[in-house]
């Protein structure tokens, strides 16, 4: 993954702190947010990874948490055995200041079968919205899943996430989660994002 055009400062997040950027919306909009940054310093309950199957680290947003989180995180995930594409497992996050860590698998984008890789990417992020509800997390910030080298286009990658984000906070556990935050490391995300979130998230 490419290093983001400008660094940030640390960033705490708590339910209430007000850390998150504005969205465009009203909806929905303290349930909502968009940060640009570093995954790896936000407080909150649960933090989602871009893990691959193995679920023994790999390069981007997995190689900063797995650093950040210290060598507990690998074993605890050697004992897992692994996570089938489209769905998540969850551990703890030792030395990272969030709680607990969501290890979901993205799907390699494969432009041959858009609608299926539309359904693993869903996947990942309603799995790891329940496992995060299971868990007791009410504060959720994803990665943004397979946009880096798994290849899935910004464009096609925010929307699936919102749908599938808006579906849960809107369904029967969603008042499980009192706010999930999209994290965005590059530009092509953040500009995905600021498209698509007052259409999923519209104005009231
Ligand atoms: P995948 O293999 O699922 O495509 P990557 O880690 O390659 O996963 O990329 C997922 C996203 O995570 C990309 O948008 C990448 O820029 C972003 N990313 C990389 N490092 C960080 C970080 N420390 N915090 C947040 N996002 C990150």
């Amino acid at each position: 993954a490419a290093p983001p055009d400008t660094p940030l400062p640390p960033t705490r997040l708590g339910p209430n702190t007000g850390t998150t950027l504005p969205t465009p919306s009203k909806a929905l909009n303290d349930r909502v947010g968009l940060i640009r940054g570093d995954i790896t310093k936000l407080a909150v309950d649960a933090i989602v990874n871009a893990a691959n199957q193995s679920l023994l680290g790999g390069g981007g947003v997995d190689e900063a948490i797995h650093r950040a989180a210290g060598p507990r995180l690998y074993r605890e995930c050697r004992a897992l055995g692994g996570c089938a594409t489209g769905s998540a497992k969850m551990t703890g996050a030792y030395a990272l200041p969030a709680r607990r860590v969501v290890h979901a698998v993205g799907p390699v984008y494969n432009p041959f079968d858009r609608a299926g890789s539309e359904r693993l990417l869903t996947g990942c992020y309603t799995r790891s919205l329940e496992l995060a509800a299971e868990g007791g997390c009410r504060t959720v910030a994803f990665s943004a899943i397979s946009t880096g080298v798994y290849g899935y286009p910004s464009r096609d990658a925010a929307p699936a996430a919102l749908s599938a984000i808006r579906a849960f906070l809107t369904g029967p556990d969603g008042e499980k989660i009192d706010k999930v935050v999209v994290v965005t490391f590059e530009m092509k995300d953040v500009e995905a994002y600021n498209q698509f979130i007052p259409l999923y998230f519209p104005p009231v």
